[in-house]
Order: structure tokens, then C-alpha cells, then sequence
């Protein structure tokens, strides 16, 4: 099906660049087998990408080789098994170290993804750190996973959160920060790119306002890292999370990067074996990073599938990702916008490849269960991030999210589906 030009006069690359881009996208889907799927007799169109990404042959093809090859316990074993995968293991350590250029791969810490990771650093951090009055400050388009650990750490410390605001576009009021800073702050979270609206967050910004006051900021980048080159040297963050599955690789299993030196200065989150140096009834000595946080067995195969992703994406290249997910947003928002009581919730000036979007008298959960009947698999609802539904004071959304496999036909077909889906219920 061709692209539809006529009504497309937002920021499109050359001819030429498409045909190129089209050739390789044929290439990209051809890696992902479940999109070669029907589902409900249709077509798939998979647009729940920011829920998760799909997984492309070679990470399947990893996970599958290992388990029925050179399965065996890591870090213990003299045999030929445990000694290959330990090696492989450590080898996904240092390309996830590369990936987002930590100093050293003491700095990675493999967790079983975001949620993990925050709670970790809550836990350790509110520990060494954190004492009655203190206070935390993260955002008001936080995910629930950059919340809640806060707050139950902040009720066991006595502490408080303090919320960083966004206006009606769904940025954040920056501005407001500096007064928000207090000497009672110990830490900023906020989210790289916001799951609900799509926001790129000037995080550059919010560091440095937070290092001129001596505060560490914790970034959750579970958004950002499919989309965007992500450098922790650069953006001398403290501590950079993020998951696996939706950077195109295996379910449970995500990253914790933090500053060697701070992690250093951090208690143990969990107990067991891996994490120790010496243990006796008297006393437990601990290993040293990134093991002193990696308590009990690893998930080292899927660590090993998460390595193969990264390497998937970085041969496609984050540039052309980030490029080519741009014109999929800006094709869709602009033809979105041609639907009548269609509102889109989140209009930030930077955004990756989210839309988030309301039609007038019509209920997401209506709208998602009949773009499945069309094969399209959409996400509705508060996308785990009720203060972004309660600022605008709605009870969820409907939520489109793009991956480098999906095509500008797909959106086509989803706007289409959009039509019918308002013919039936407005
Ligand atoms: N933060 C953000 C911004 C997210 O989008 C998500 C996942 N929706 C999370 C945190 C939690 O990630 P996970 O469920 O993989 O731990």
C-alpha cells in the first residue's frame, strides 16, 4: 500500500530516504515473527509498544541456544557450562556498559527491570541516606514504579515527596524546580520519557540544577533508551534505570547504572548467595560491585537475550530509530488530529513515539476492544500513571505506541479503524 503524501506535509525525509527506509523496514519485520501473526483473523498492527516491544529471531534464537546448549548456574560452577555462560554473562554485562557508555561494568547492575531497579536504589538509598524531614522530589508524570517505592520508603523514614508539576502540554515546569530544591532534598527521580504523553524530559537540565546543589538524580529510562542514545558519562546522571522487555528483549530482566562511587557507599538491597564475600553466624562480609547487588541465582540467560537486542539495535542504529519513529509520530498525530473530537492528552514540544489520545464520547476501553476486533493492539486506560489522568482530569486514555518495525500503512489502517470505531459509537 503506498504512503499517503497528500495529506502528509509534516517533516518527511526524501523519496529516495523512504524507499531506502522501506526496504530495510520489510527487512526489520521479516526478524519479527509474531508480526507475521493474525489476530482476529486480520492482520496485526502492534501499537502497545511502550507496554512492550516485540522480540526479534536472534534474541529468541539466544534464549533457546542457551537453554538447550549451555545451560548451567554462573559464577560457580569449574565445569565447561557454568564457565561458557559465566563468561557470556559477564560479556552481556560489559555490551549493556558500552550501550549507555558507563566507566565500568561495576556500574551495571543487572536487576529484573525498572520497577527492580527503582526499588532497589529506594531501599539502599533511603537507608544510608534518608532521615525524618528529608525529602525526595520526582514528577507528576511519573510512572507508579518511580512512586511508590518512594513513598514506602518515605513512611518508613518519616520522609517526604515532593512533586516537580507540568503544565497542560504535559511538560515539566522546570522552572519551578529551583524552589522546590530545598537542603532537605536528598534525591530527584524523574522519568526520561514520560509511557503516558510521550514527553522527553529535559533531564540535561534537571541534573545540573540538582549537581549545583550537590542532590544525586535518579533517571528511569524505561521509556527512553528504545528510542533515544542514551550516554550516563554525558549526562553525569547517578543512576539510569531501565527494563529489558522493552528494549526488544526478554521479560524480567532490566538494568541498574549507577556511579561506582555511590554504589559503593550503598547498603545491600537483598541477602543471599552471589552477594556475599564471607559469611559466619558472627558476621556476613559482602562482594564487591556489581555483585553485592545481586543477591541469589541471575537471570543470566535472559541477560545474555538482552545483550543480543542491544546489539540488534545498535546495528540498525538509535539515529535511525529515533529518526524514523519521529515521522511514524508526526504522520500519525497529524493524521489523528483530522478525526473529529479526537483529542490528543500530551502535546509536548519533544516527544518520542506516543500518543495518548481521547474522541469525545467515547470510552478508551470501547475503543480498544474494537480496534481488536481490526487486529490492532492498542493500550487504554491510566497506563500506571494516575496523577498524569488525575492533572487532566480524566479517567484514562487511549494509547498508541510505535516501534521502528511499524510502518506509516499501519497508521493508515489504524486510522481507518478509528473512523469505523467513531461511525459506531458517537
Ligand atoms: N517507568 C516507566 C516510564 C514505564 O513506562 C514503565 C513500564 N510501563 C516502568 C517504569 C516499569 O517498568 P517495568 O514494569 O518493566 O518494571
Amino acid at each position: 500500500m503506498p504512503i499517503d503524501k497528500t495529506h502528509f506535509f509534516c517533516n518527511l525525509p526524501a523519496n529516495s530516504e523512504i524507499a531506502e527506509m522501506k526496504n530495510r523496514i520489510i527487512d526489520i519485520r521479516n526478524d519479527f515473527p509474531i508480526l507475521k501473526q493474525k489476530v482476529n483473523n486480520k492482520e496485526l498492527i502492534y501499537f502497545d509498544n511502550a507496554a512492550t516491544t516485540q522480540k526479534p529471531q536472534i534474541v529468541l534464537d539466544t534464549l533457546n541456544e542457551y537453554y538447550t546448549k549451555y545451560n548451567a548456574n554462573i559464577h560457580r560452577g569449574v565445569h565447561f557450562l557454568s564457565s561458557f555462560t559465566t563468561e557470556a554473562t559477564e560479556n552481556a554485562r560489559k555490551t549493556i556498559q558500552k550501550f549507555i557508555n558507563a566507566k565500568s561494568n561495576k556500574e551495571v547492575i543487572i536487576t529484573k527491570g525498572t520497577t527492580d531497579s527503582i526499588n532497589l536504589i529506594a531501599f539502599s538509598f533511603g537507608e544510608r541516606y534518608v532521615s525524618e524531614g528529608d525529602e525526595i522530589i520526582v514528577s507528576e508524570m511519573e510512572h507508579h514504579s518511580n512512586i511508590v517505592p518512594w513513598q514506602l520508603m518515605c513512611e518508613r523514614k518519616k520522609a517526604k515527596i515532593i512533586v516537580l508539576p507540568m503544565n497542560d502540554n504535559g511538560e515539566l515546569e522546570i522552572e519551578k524546580l529551583d524552589n522546590l530544591i530545598s537542603d532537605k532534598t536528598k534525591l530527584i527521580s524523574v522519568a526520561h520519557v514520560s509511557n503516558a504523553l510521550g514527553t522527553i524530559n529535559p533531564i540535561e537540565e534537571i541534573i545540573q540544577k540538582a549537581h549545583s546543589k550537590d542532590i544525586p538524580v535518579l533517571i528511569d529510562g524505561a521509556q527512553a533508551v528504545q528510542h533515544i542514545k542514551v550516554d550516563v558519562k554525558e549526562l553525569d546522571c547517578d543512576f539510569y534505570v531501565f527494563s529489558g522487555h522493552k528494549l526488544y528483549g526478554p521479560t524480567g530482566v532490566g538494568v541498574l547504572y549507577g556511579k561506582e562511587e555511590l554504589l559503593n557507599e550503598l547498603p545491600p538491597y537483598q541477602g543471599g548467595g552471589e552477594m556475599i564475600s564471607k559469611v559466619t553466624f558472627a558476621k556476613t562480609t559482602f562482594n564487591e560491585l556489581p555483585f553485592k547487588f545481586e543477591a541469589g541465582t541471575p537471570n543470566y540467560i535472559d541477560t545474555i537475550g538482552l545483550a543480543k537486542a542491544i546489539d540488534y539495535v545498535q546495528d540498525i542504529g538509535l539515529e535511525n530509530i529515533y529518526k524514523y519513529e519521529t515521522q511514524l509520530l508526526n504522520y500519525a498525530t497529524y493524521k489523528l488530529k483530522k478525526i473529529k473530537g479526537l483529542r490528543i492528552i500530551g502535546e509536548a514540544n519533544k516527544k518520542s513515539s506516543v500518543i495518548s489520545f481521547l474522541i469525545d464520547g467515547i470510552h478508551p476501553t470501547d475503543a480498544g476492544t474494537l480496534l481488536d476486533q481490526l487486529g490492532i493492539a492498542i493500550r487504554t486506560g491510566t497506563h500506571c500513571a494516575e496523577p498524569v489522568m488525575q492533572h487532566f482530569n480524566i479517567s484514562g486514555t487511549t494509547r498508541a505506541s510505535f516501534a521502528f518495525y511499524n510502518t506509516f500503512e499501519e497508521i493508515d489502517e489504524f486510522v481507518k479503524g478509528l473512523e469505523r470505531v467513531h461511525g459506531m459509537l458517537s
